[in-house]
């Protein structure tokens, strides 16, 4: 069974609160999804904003080698032929190969939204369609509210399918658009609706509100349509969109369908990160099949029957969606979780006796202290490193010192005030001394770092700090709450994790600041000077 994928990131998964995508972010995510193997990715009104207008101007320019660009706009008009439309002139002068209109199957939207006859709202439908397909167009038709019109009347939300089948559409795709139906009655309305258009592909488009697009998504498959659409991450208005990359992942390891094909699944969790980072958020840790928590295990009794047994808490093999297993670090670990964890971070415990006790003491005594290691591989990288006697440092601080300056006399931070840090470092025999800038002092002190030793290790301009976060322990006790700061750091190649603790927030970032650099570096495989 083929299924064809249809990206929605660029139009619907916009639509989230939240999120702005520059041009030059669609287009990266334009050619991420064609490497990717997307069928279909749609990219916007075309008419809408001059920003997609010149998105359209863009895209034409890629050389892509599989996905076709959809322009989405709405069928005709009441009232206007499809040739004299304006919003179809335009939809056709994007050039882009497929064309999406989206069209009204529920009797009250007709009457009481558009305000137009049940007989008007058919003919804009199949004379939309018709004179694309007259155009040379692929074209999708979307039915919008197809659920809910469909439960209010059947024959009228059916007949509009119709129109739109009968017209040429390509693809007839049934929007839930509310996101309240549930599985079962996707199943049921769509096997009806592919009962009336028995030689027509279907296509499904879900919401998610009722926490159910990706299995509403699944049981239109099941009741026999063929393209489905989704968002990466599931982003969307309200509470989002199909998660494609979920329903992808279902389909080709679950239900035997064809999307992407297996060696391209291993880049579904690249594809996660890398749109998440273009709409500036994170993947959720728990996020089906890519957060980092996917794959994760806790507690020694499941981590030593996973390095055994792995079927017995993993629904699918981490590698075949390229994210990885982990193994978590508690203070509920034992030995046998703290060797599986060490080897998946490339240390070897067993070649070292009696160091895993040391160890485990030492991870106890600073999760006392406030550290927690589960979301930091990084400095518990380093941390085994220091305990084995592998670890040599590519710097060492002699000291540095913050200024913030704030210029107004408001109360807070005014939103410019600028931040400048000063570093005195050591590189081998040389001793450096940098000032940098930034909106905090974090990032005033990764700039000053970076400024000092990115001569010496050019890979760190690779690596980007790509979240920070703060926690404060023990509120009660006030000023002298401890701090735990966690960075997540990337580069090429993938993400790790760092935690610092101190009472104070500007050394508890520090620390976390210097594990992420030189965990980074250690992993590429910079040997020190
Ligand atoms: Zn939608």
């Amino acid at each position: 069974m083929h299924v064809t994928t249809y990206d929605c990131t660029l139009r619907d998964g916009e639509q989230c609160e939240g999120i702005t995508l520059s041009l030059e972010d669609k287009l990266r995510i334009v050619e991420r999804l064609d490497a990717f193997g997307i069928d279909i990715v749609e990219g916007g009104f075309p008419a809408s904003n001059p920003k997609d207008i010149a998105f359209f101007e863009r895209v034409r320019t890629l050389p892509l080698r599989h996905a076709r660009i959809a322009a989405f706009g709405s069928t005709c008009k009441k009232g206007v032929a499809a040739r004299e439309d304006q919003g179809l002139a335009d939809l056709l002068g994007s050039g882009a190969p497929v064309v999406t209109i989206v069209g009204k199957t529920w009797d009250a939207q007709v009457t009481r939204a558009l305000q137009t006859s049940l007989e008007e709202n058919l003919r804009m439908i199949a004379d939309s369609v018709a004179y694309l397909k007259e155009q040379g167009r692929y074209v999708v038709f979307d039915a919008e509210h197809f659920f809910d019109g469909y439960k209010a009347n059947p024959a009228y939300a059916l007949a509009c399918v119709r129109a739109a089948a009968d017209a040429g559409a390509d693809s007839v795709d049934l929007c839930e658009t509310n996101g309240g139906a549930l599985p079962f009655e996707v199943q049921e309305i769509v096997a009806a609706a592919a009962a009336e258009l028995p030689s027509t592909q279907l296509g499904i488009h879900c919401h998610n509100d009722s926490g159910c697009a990706v299995a509403n998504t699944l049981a239109a498959v099941r009741a026999g349509v063929r393209q489905v659409q989704g968002t990466v991450n599931g982003i969307g208005e309200r509470v989002g969109n199909t998660d494609l990359l979920t329903v992808i992942a279902d389909l080709e390891l679950k239900m035997g369908a064809h999307c992407v094909g297996g060696d391209a699944l291993r880049e579904l969790t690249g594809v996660s990160q890398f749109v998440a980072e273009c709409c500036n958020v994170s993947v959720s840790a728990h996020h089906p099949y890519t957060g980092s928590s996917a794959f994760a295990h806790k507690g020694g009794l499941h981590a030593s029957a996973i390095a055994r047994f792995p079927e017995a808490y993993e629904h699918a093999r981490p590698e075949s969606v390229g994210n990885t297993a982990r193994m978590l670090v508690s203070e509920l670990a034992g030995k046998a979780s703290l060797t599986a964890k060490a080897a998946t971070l490339g240390v070897d415990l067993a070649a070292h006796p009696g160091k895993d006790q040391e160890i485990l003491d030492d991870i106890k005594a600073r999760e006392a202290r406030g550290y927690s290691y589960e979301t930091a591989d990084g400095s518990l990288g380093l941390l085994l490193q220091r305990h084995l006697g592998l670890h040599r440092p590519h710097f060492t601080l002699e000291s540095f010192r913050v200024i913030v300056d704030d210029r107004e006399d408001s109360g807070a931070l005014a939103k410019d005030a600028q931040s400048e840090a000063t570093i005195k470092v050591h590189v081998g025999s040389h001793r450096l001394v940098a000032t940098g800038e930034g909106v905090g002092p974090v990032g005033a002190l990764d700039s000053a770092l970076r400024l000092a030793i990115t001569p010496f290790y050019p890979t760190l301009s690779t690596m980007e700090l790509v979240d920070y976060k703060v926690r404060i322990l023990d509120e009660n006790i006030g000023t002298d709450a401890i701090t735990r700061v966690v960075i997540t750091t990337s580069d090429d190649e993938g993400t790790w994790g760092t935690v610092g603790v101190s009472e104070n927030i500007i050394e508890a970032s520090w620390n976390a600041l210097v594990d992420s650099i030189e965990y980074g570096l250690v992993r590429a495989g910079v040997v020190p000077l």
